[in-house]
């Protein structure tokens, strides 16, 4: 039996497992998914226990996708990016990739955006916000971001070779744009938006990272607008049909991944 899992602390909020058992029942591969909460300085040996034991793949989630980056080799958008979220162990070294980045961008295609030579606009630069920026400059996109904290928002943009702004900027930077992105936390405790409701328009694609709620404030003022929604559960889930492929070489049910997911939220 293949064993498969996610680590974080902590980590017993997380969609994966009912993703990726539903994968496995789907395809017939005797596998399991399991929840692992190592204490944050015991990451070293998790990860070298791991390997030990022949896991054959793990996602990583909050506090470990930094620090995991001292005990397993990066391909070049995870080390761009300074995150990991999912390890192959099939290498040695085991190799860290990062399939947020993947899964927003499975996430555009999936809905037939275009990515390349557009004006995108992505609020955000903690952890998922890194992620999409770096995918979005890799794709050729022109970006902007906004953060709360400027210092943030300008120091990633000068790393995708973007521009960075406060988030009161925002409303300017809207008309011409044709992607937003929220990868803030904002929308996920309470009922409120990053973005004033005026400045959207019909002209955007308008993608949430936020996936508790599915149908955020973001997103319901984005339809009222009449923009393109993309809601947080499909980069959720992209970024698990990447790590799947990654792992077991196979094309992810996707449909069924996808089921299973939306059941649980
Ligand atoms: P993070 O590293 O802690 O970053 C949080 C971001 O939100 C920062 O840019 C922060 O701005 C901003 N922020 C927080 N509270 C704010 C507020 N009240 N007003 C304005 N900005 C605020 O978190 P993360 O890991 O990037 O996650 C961000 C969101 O994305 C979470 O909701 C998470 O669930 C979601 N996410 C979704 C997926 C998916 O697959 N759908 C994957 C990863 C993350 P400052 O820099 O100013 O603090």
């Amino acid at each position: 039996m293949d064993v498969f899992g996610i680590i974080g602390n902590p980590v017993g909020h997380s969609r994966s497992p009912v993703m990726h058992e539903a994968a496995f029942t789907e395809l017939g591969i005797n596998a399991r998914y399991v929840i692992f909460e190592p204490e944050p300085e015991a990451l070293e040996e998790a990860i070298t226990g791991a390997a030990a034991l022949r896991i054959t793949g793990l996602n990583v989630t909050i506090p470990f996708k930094q620090a995991v980056l001292d005990f397993v080799r990066t391909d070049e958008l995870a080390t761009q990016i300074g995150a990991v979220n999912t390890i192959d162990f099939s290498t040695d070294p085991p190799t860290g990739y990062n399939t947020d980045a993947t899964g927003a961008k499975r996430s555009l295609e999936h809905h037939g955006v275009e990515i390349t030579g557009k004006s995108a606009v992505l609020v955000g630069a903690g952890g998922a916000g890194r992620a999409i920026a770096h995918m979005l400059a890799e794709e050729g996109a022109n970006v902007r971001i906004v953060n709360r904290t400027e210092s943030r928002a300008l120091e990633l943009a000068d790393a995708v070779n973007g521009s960075g702004y406060g988030l009161t900027d925002i409303t300017e930077l809207l008309p011409d744009a044709d992607l937003l992105i929220n990868a803030t936390s904002v929308g996920m405790e309470e009922d409120v938006s990053p973005v004033h409701a005026d400045a959207l328009h019909a002209g955007l694609v308008v993608m949430d990272a936020v996936y508790q709620p599915l149908r955020t404030r973001l997103l319901r003022d984005a339809e009222a607008a009449g923009a393109t929604t993309i809601d947080g559960a499909w980069m959720l889930l992209f970024q698990g049909v990447e790590a799947f492929e990654r792992w077991t070489g196979r094309s992810a049910p996707i449909e069924t991944m996808n089921q299973a997911l939306r059941r649980s939220l």
